[in-house]
Formats: structure tokens, C-alpha cells, sequence
């Protein structure tokens, strides 16, 4: 099945497709750092479960991958709690923008799940509480599972976002009023936006997510990262949960588990055939890459190959 698909093809049309798609997105400059990027920047790289490589355009540049770090710090988390974790953030879709507070007030400080800021920073409290070094232990867990050891945070980007956060500190304070925070909260605000920072290019993120498109382990590097069932979990999560209140948008067009960044980055499984990842820089009104949901969608549409 999976080398039944040709995907360079498939990639050709969509490079020249796209080249002539008006990009109605805007780029993130609330974080002035993201405000700096070229805006025309598109870049995509498709790895198979049997490491085969399919990408156009600007996939080997890295750029700040934001929100689609928060996988990978779930990760970590589920691996060192377990199933507990779930009695701190919960798994329902919040149909919210990415950093609404409203929800947080009426359901007492528990976020409705991993990937909404306020549940990202309950996550990177639970690392904070159970890391000897934080920022380093989890750089170091990402570099083990995609097998590169220079991946690294931008301290320019999380600094940058530092200034101007506002609505993560009052996620956090709200939260840490209801008990739902046990640390300090500049000590694990300073984690999130470290951890929003990551710069990765699409080839690296495609190697970091491999184990969800195969039931937890990195065929390419050969290490188990995590189990089967904590697998499903985790891309249901993304499924539902991934784009916002876009989440129904995207499982609507594209049919597959994802996640999504404001630096204009998207990653989606398909699990048992590949990870894909996508960079375009201008963001739809819902702080989801323009581009980069359009190109999914005709890649699924063209290869006739969703999850569903
Ligand atoms: N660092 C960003 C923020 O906290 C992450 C948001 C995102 O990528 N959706 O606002």
C-alpha cells in the first residue's frame, strides 16, 4: 500500500498548484520575533514508515515549530505519569481560540486539554515537578526520538514571547488560583515558551513525530518511545484537539491526526503509512497555517488516503 502512492507526483502537482495560490493568511507578529520570518516561505517533507523521503520547496529550513512542541512535551509527561496526568487536563475538543481564558473560569482551572495553552502549561508544570533540569531534560528527550542531536530552543523567540505574554500569564495565575499549578508560575511559564521556541525544519519534525505513525516507535532510529495504547491516545488527541476550534475543520478536509503552530508549521500522521510536515509561515483567522491546511487537504485528496 504505501509505495503504491506516488508521492513525488503527487508533490509535483501540488508544487505547482500552489505556486499560484493566493496566500490570504497573516504571519503571527503578536510574538515580534515570528514577525520577522519571509512570509513566502513553503516547505513540505513526507517520511514513510519505511523511511522513505518525499519534499518540495523550503522543507530542510528550520523554523519556530510553537504549538507542535506541545506533543512532544505531552509525551514526556505521559511517559513519567502515566494516566494520571488526565485528572490535571482533560481530552474534549474546547471549540475556543488556542489561549481563550473563558472556559478555564467556569471549569475551576482544569483545561480541556493538552494543547490549548492553558493545558500545555499544566503540562510543562507536571515536567517542571518531575525533571531534575527542565529545559534541558526535555531538549534532550526530543533530540533521542528523532535521532538529532542539533535540534535546540531560540532564546530570541522565547524571549521575545516572554515580553509580550500576557494572556499566558493570566492563564497560569488563573490556574494556579484554582490549585491546578504546583510550581512557581514564572519558573513554568518560562518552560512553555522555551518549549514554543523549538526550531525544527520539516524533515526533523517528520523524523521526532515518526513513532506516532508507528504505533510508538521510531522505525527509523529504531527506539520505542512510547506504548501502542499511549499512541492512540495521543493522536486521537491531535484528531480532536489539534487545531482549536478548527479541529472539526481539519479532520472535515484533511481526515488525519495533526497539530498545528503559530510559526505556521503542521504535522499530520498517518498511522501505519507516514508523518508529514508542512511550513508556511501566514496564518487563517484561527492561527492555523493557510498553506499549509490547503496542501493537506489536496494530499489526501489526491492520493484518495485519509484515516477515514
Ligand atoms: N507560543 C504560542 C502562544 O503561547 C503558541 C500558540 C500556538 O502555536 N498556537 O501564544
Amino acid at each position: 500500500m504505501i509505495n503504491t502512492i506516488d508521492y513525488h507526483h503527487i508533490f509535483s502537482e501540488i508544487a505547482s498548484e500552489f505556486k499560484e495560490v493566493d496566500d490570504l493568511g497573516a504571519i503571527a507578529n503578536y510574538i515580534p520575533e515570528l514577525g520577522k520570518v519571509d512570509p513566502t516561505k513553503l516547505g513540505v517533507h513526507l517520511t514513510t514508515v519505511d523511511n522513505q523521503h518525499y519534499a518540495f520547496g523550503d522543507a530542510d529550513e528550520p523554523f519556530s515549530i510553537q504549538s507542535v512542541a506541545k506533543v512532544l512535551s505531552l509525551t514526556l509527561a505521559l511517559k513519567i505519569m502515566g494516566g494520571d496526568l488526565w485528572n490535571r487536563v482533560g481530552v474534549e475538543p474546547s471549540g475556543s481560540p488556542f489561549n481563550s481564558l473563558v472556559q478555564l473560569e467556569y471549569e475551576k482551572g482544569i483545561p480541556r486539554n493538552p494543547f490549548i495553552n492553558a493545558g500545555a502549561i499544566v503540562i510543562c508544570d507536571i515536567l517542571v515537578t518531575c525533571l531534575d533540569d527542565p529545559k534541558n531534560d526535555l531538549l534532550a528527550f526530543i533530540r533521542k526520538i528523532s535521532g538529532i542531536d542539533s535540534i535546540n530552543y531560540s532564546s530570541k523567540v522565547a524571549e521575545s514571547e516572554k515580553k509580550c505574554g500576557y494572556r499566558n500569564y493570566a492563564l497560569v495565575n488563573l490556574m494556579k488560583d484554582f490549585g491546578n499549578i504546583h510550581n512557581d508560575v514564572d519558573i513554568v511559564l518560562d518552560l512553555y515558551f522555551y518549549l514554543c521556541s523549538i526550531e525544527m525544519t520539516c524533515k526533523e519534525l517528520t523524523n521526532a513525530f515518526m513513532f506516532l505513525a508507528s504505533g510508538g516507535m521510531n522505525p527509523i532510529i529504531n527506539e520505542r518511545v512510547i506504548s501502542l495504547t499511549r499512541t492512540k491516545r495521543i493522536n486521537s488527541v491531535m484528531l480532536t484537539c489539534g487545531f482549536y476550534d478548527e479541529a472539526g475543520e481539519f479532520a472535515f478536509r484533511v481526515g488525519l491526526p495533526g497539530k498545528s503552530g503559530v510559526g505556521g508549521g503542521i504535522v499530520a500522521i498517518h498511522p501505519g503509512k507516514f508523518c508529514i510536515a508542512v511550513w508556511s509561515p501566514k496564518l487563517n483567522a484561527k492561527g492555523n497555517s493557510y498553506k499549509g491546511m490547503k496542501v493537506l487537504e489536496a494530499l489526501t485528496t489526491k492520493t484518495k488516503c485519509s484515516i477515514f
